[in-house]
């Protein structure tokens, strides 16, 4: 005997409400990053109409769709398995299927599962329907007090250092607030890296967005890695944020460069004081080593 369709609604506050039927493609459902409350009316709906919820991790969604009374069928879909049912999914949708891919957490192919599932998906000619929702990162974004007109993603981090501080020597010229996700483990580390080539920017960290122990500190970078080295490893997930050079870097003057230098000359190696300026205005790191060098030297030599 085959098991009876599951019933195509959903619970709130107790009412059962039923699901109008969606069309046939992939729907690419936001959940909450915290606060259970986070999810929208119109991805409730599409969780209990879609014929197969395709997750990152079936335990995490379970909770999220027991919470809401929705018994659509479940399957795993990760990094570790992806190869192997991404075929089977798009053979579903290639028969009419409704298929809804959520994460553990914010909004799928954000530092997460389905960037090929899309891409395959659309190229067989399925439709791709995004339910916006939450995302770490523009939760993050909104309360860090950094400038909001540009900002740049760029997700993890490398984890190791050396790798990280090139990552971040790259990305020290960007003229916008730049968004990072990073572990606990790693914060600290991370924070004393920003500081190191990025220069003292004005920053923050968010940890726990929406939940119980939400937290944003906001601060300087330097101010902020002391803070984190001292007080050992924090608990949670962290969005990190860092605000631009300080200024337009084409409208400063040789002399507020020089004068940058010459300060930082004062406490480090011309490699080191270099890297700091760079990052703090945003010059190439090549160009403000040149003047730093030239800065050095003794005068009357020849350059
Ligand atoms: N797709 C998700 C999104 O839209 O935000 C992000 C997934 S990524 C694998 C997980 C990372 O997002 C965590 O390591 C952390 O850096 C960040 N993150 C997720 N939830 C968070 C929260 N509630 N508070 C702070 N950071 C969070």
């Amino acid at each position: 005997m085959s098991a009876a369709p599951a019933e195509r609604a959903f619970t709130i506050a107790g009412a059962r409400i039923p699901a109008a039927p969606i069309a046939p493609g992939l729907h690419v459902v936001a959940t909450p990053i915290g606060h259970l409350g986070d999810v929208t009316l119109r991805a409730l709906a599409t969780l209990a109409a879609a014929d197969l919820v395709v997750a990152e991790d079936t335990r995490v969604t379970k909770t999220l769709l027991a919470h809401y009374g929705v018994a659509t069928p479940l399957v795993a879909y990760h990094e570790h398995n992806a190869a192997q049912m991404r075929p089977q999914l798009l053979a579903r949708l290639a028969r009419g299927e409704r298929l809804a891919l959520v994460s553990d957490a914010g909004t799928p192919l954000v530092s997460d599962p389905g960037f090929r599932l899309v891409g395959e998906a659309l190229a067989q000619g399925a439709a791709v329907t995004p339910l916006p929702g939450a995302c770490a990162a523009l939760a993050g974004l909104v309360v860090a007090g950094l400038p909001t007109d540009r900002f740049y993603f760029e997700g993890f981090l490398p984890e190791r250092g050396a790798a990280r501080r090139r990552r971040l020597a790259e990305l020290a010229t960007i003229p916008a607030t730049l968004i990072f996700y990073e572990s606990p483990r790693r914060i600290a580390a991370c924070l004393a890296d920003c500081a190191a080539v990025l220069g003292d920017r004005p920053a923050a960290a968010a940890r726990e967005l929406t939940k119980r122990f939400e937290e944003t500190r906001r601060g300087g970078l330097a101010a902020l890695a002391a803070a984190y080295a001292q007080e050992g490893e924090p608990r949670g997930e962290f969005v990190l944020l860092v605000g631009p050079p300080e200024a337009d870097a084409a409208a400063l003057s040789e002399a507020a460069v020089d004068a940058r230098l010459t300060a930082a000359l004062a406490r480090h190696s011309a490699k080191d004081a270099a890297a700091i300026v760079a990052g703090e205005t945003g010059l190439p790191r090549r160009q403000v080593y040149a003047r730093a060098i030239a800065l050095t030297r003794p005068s009357g030599e020849a350059p």
